[in-house]
């Protein structure tokens, strides 16, 4: 008896990403409730658009005790653009490649030596996140900050602040280091500053001020994208 041959047809469906606006938010053991809630309820008023972009991309929020704890390979080394201090003295930091933006709760006081609480989570959670957006909303890519159009921006502002008194230019100087650098910090404090404050005192009464070109561009490709 001849067995009927059958056909098969196979039908592949492509798997398609849910879009979500979820952002994993991971939360180390030694992290009191108190603090990982802030984080949380931070995170919760960050507009819906941009959330939708880093849970696409797989970005997740990391909530540790202290940075040198989580990550003992940053103890003693100074971050970048810092004149002074080492990571012990930070309570934020981004990762690109794992796609981690980190909140720490603790650090130690540059001045003071002591072990400070991270009052205002909300301003680092924002910066770090600055830095990620900056990446997702680039395309295939290419970060914003290293479009022409941002440099355009970037370049003016930084044109106005070298022509004010050198002790505005030193104040600001985090933010008009060479290479990338400088654009990059000033990309995602100008994101912060946008979304309610950023990491940086000095920022929060000034960059509107002194960074009004890179503010449009920030607020028009990403606050305001349509996505
Ligand atoms: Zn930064």
């Amino acid at each position: 008896m001849k067995t009927k041959q059958v056909c098969q047809v196979i039908t592949t469906t492509p798997k398609l990403k849910v879009k979500t606006n979820s952002v994993p938010v991971l939360v180390r053991k030694n992290v009191s409730n108190v603090f990982a809630e802030k984080v949380q309820e931070e995170l919760n008023i960050i507009p819906e658009h941009i959330k939708y972009e880093l849970a696409y991309y797989n970005y997740k929020i990391v909530v540790c005790r202290m940075l040198v704890e989580e990550y003992p390979e940053l103890k003693g080394e100074k971050p970048r653009g810092w004149s002074s201090g080492t990571w012990s003295s930070a309570s934020g930091i981004y990762f690109q490649e794992e796609r981690e933006i980190i909140v720490a709760e603790k650090f130690i006081n540059y001045y003071t030596r002591g072990l400070n609480n991270q009052k205002k989570p909300g301003c680092i959670l924002r910066h770090e996140m600055g830095h990620a957006v900056d990446k997702v909303f680039g395309k295939l890519f290419t970060p914003l900050s290293e479009t022409r159009a941002f440099k355009l921006a970037y370049n003016k502002d930084k044109e106005y602040i070298e022509s004010l008194q050198l002790s505005k230019q030193k104040q600001l100087s985090y933010y008009l280091q060479d290479g990338n650098s400088g654009k990059e910090e000033a990309f995602a404090e100008t994101f912060a500053n946008l979304l309610g404050g950023g990491a940086d005192v000095i920022s929060n009464d000034c960059f509107s001020k002194y960074f009004s070109n890179v503010r449009e561009f920030v607020n028009d490709k990403v606050l305001a994208a349509n996505l």
